[in-house]
């Protein structure tokens, strides 16, 4: 049976609500499933306090998805187990949101003035339910308003960094947030490795005090998945992964279910009730 540690809902910058996703777990006959949202639990707290959680038939792993600070690098670190209402979780969490708001209001402030005639009220709207307003949704807008042909285009002409509508993003350092996970009693996991784009930096991250690595991640080819877990293993980590889902057509895995791992690594995250 198959399994995916990694997805995304409409509470960070996914299509789907977590009801959807946990419909379409169980479509696709999941065993475990982890909700990872960008920066909030919110999605795993609504389905506990509208009496969803537990469901039937598919072990939920509650999680989160951190952006660690660094110049150069994209580093994400997964949280797994975390209680969801633990204080200084939910007062940090806060401090990330307030700050993406403000970012946001100065990234729709920077395309008015390029000639970009977008309002922060549309990108809301695109955005839903979701606290975590992300780039992607004024890039949708941006689409959708017939500036670019893709999402990717609208990155690489304005929104990528160092392009003229960026904003730098307020992240917390990757000490802080391995820190905060484990006080939350969770288990931190570093996020898609080649991401990172660098596996020496890769392997000093496997020294800070994560617990796992995700080898298995749609990008990594074969090679990448033996050399992570050589990795993984040379530093006595959990082998984490999972499909990054999101939930839209042009981004793989188009749905849940498409991208898995084996049952085996992750019930290695599981606590039962
Ligand atoms: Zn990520
Ligand atoms: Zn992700």
């Amino acid at each position: 049976m198959p399994s995916d540690l990694h997805v995304h809902t409409t509470f960070s910058d996914g299509k789907l609500t977590p009801e959807e996703v946990v419909a379409a777990a169980k479509a696709a006959g999941l065993t475990y499933l982890a909700i990872t949202d960008h920066d909030t639990v919110d999605g795993v707290g609504h389905l506990y306090e509208n009496g969803l959680l537990p469901v039937k038939g598919l072990k939920i792993i509650p999680g989160i998805e951190f952006s660690a600070h660094h110049p150069v690098h994209e580093i994400h670190i997964l949280g797994y187990n975390v209680d969801i209402y633990y204080r200084d979780l939910i007062d940090k969490l806060n401090d990330v949101t307030e700050a993406r708001w403000t970012r946001f209001s100065e990234m729709v402030e920077k395309l008015c003035a390029l000639g970009y005639h977008i309002t922060e009220t549309e990108v809301l709207t695109i955005a839903g339910a979701s606290k975590s307003i992300s780039r992607s949704h004024i890039a949708r807008i941006l689409v959708k308003k017939g500036y670019f042909e893709s999402i990717r285009e609208a990155f690489d002409a304005l929104l990528q960094k160092g392009k003229p509508a960026y904003v730098p993003h307020y992240h917390l350092e990757k000490e802080e947030i391995v820190e905060l996970i484990k006080a939350a009693g969770g288990t931190p996991v570093l996020a898609h490795p080649k991401l990172v784009g660098d596996d020496a930096l890769v392997e000093e991250l496997c020294q800070s005090g994560v617990e796992g690595l995700e080898v298995f991640y749609p990008q990594h080819e074969p090679e990448d998945v033996e050399r992570y877990m050589m990795m993984a293993k040379k530093y006595g980590l959990l082998y984490a992964g999972g499909s990054d889902f999101h939930g839209y057509a042009t981004r793989f895995p188009q749905r849940l279910g498409l991208f898995t791992i084996e049952d085996e690594w992750a019930e290695k995250f599981y606590r039962p009730e």
